[in-house]
């Protein structure tokens, strides 16, 4: 199956309508050409109502790790974004998103992913990719795995979410913009520059 198959099917999916309080609206941004795959958690309401992935403070805050202007991050070939789930999954009554269905990552990830065969550098952007991608490889959490991140690389990269809700954790952490955004950045420039 081509990646434009892939990609047509995921867009027609409505396998969580069921669940959803809201038509699902499938938002993933890759290509042939893609080197540097984003993989985050699922839209939020923002996402759900432009259709591009990131276009929010979060996404801001990503760009800034990443080094990268607004044009680059949507215009650039070479980067792409396919959260866990595809589709804003709601809000919790007790506040923030309901968390990423996994029927998303069971229905397309594996099919998605085989046909990224360019892929060079994958970020695993907050516990949900990372337990996805890494499973008994993480370091007890998303804190201990992004701590460790040297240990994984140079193919991957596992990142916090950029949510404002992360803000604490960040302060806390101050590592994480010290050692690991300036990494990431040299990566998406060199990335880029090809
Ligand atoms: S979240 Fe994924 S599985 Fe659920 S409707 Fe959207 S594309 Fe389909």
């Amino acid at each position: 199956m081509s990646l434009d198959a892939v990609l047509a099917e995921i867009r027609a999916c409505r396998a969580c309508a069921p669940q959803f309080a809201h038509e699902p609206r499938p938002v993933v941004r890759v290509g042939s050409a893609t080197r540097l795959l984003i993989c985050g958690q699922a839209p939020g309401r923002r996402v759900h109502e432009s259709g591009l992935p990131f276009d929010d403070p979060s996404g801001e805050r990503l760009r800034g790790w990443m080094g990268v202007d607004r044009r680059t991050f949507y215009d650039h070939p070479a980067i792409g974004v396919a959260a866990m789930a595809f589709c804003y999954p709601g809000t919790a009554a007790k506040g923030g998103d309901h968390p990423p269905p996994r029927r998303c990552a069971e229905l397309w990830r594996e099919r998605l992913l085989a046909q990224l065969p360019n892929v060079e550098l994958t970020l695993l952007v907050g516990g949900h990719a990372q337990a996805w991608a890494l499973g008994a490889e993480m370091r007890g959490g998303m804190t201990g795995t992004v701590r460790d991140w040297r240990a994984f690389g140079p193919g991957v990269l596992p990142m916090p979410h950029p949510s404002w809700r992360n803000t604490a954790w960040l302060k806390r952490n101050p590592w994480f913009e010290d050692e690991v955004a300036p990494y990431l950045r040299e990566r998406v420039r060199e990335i880029l520059a090809r």
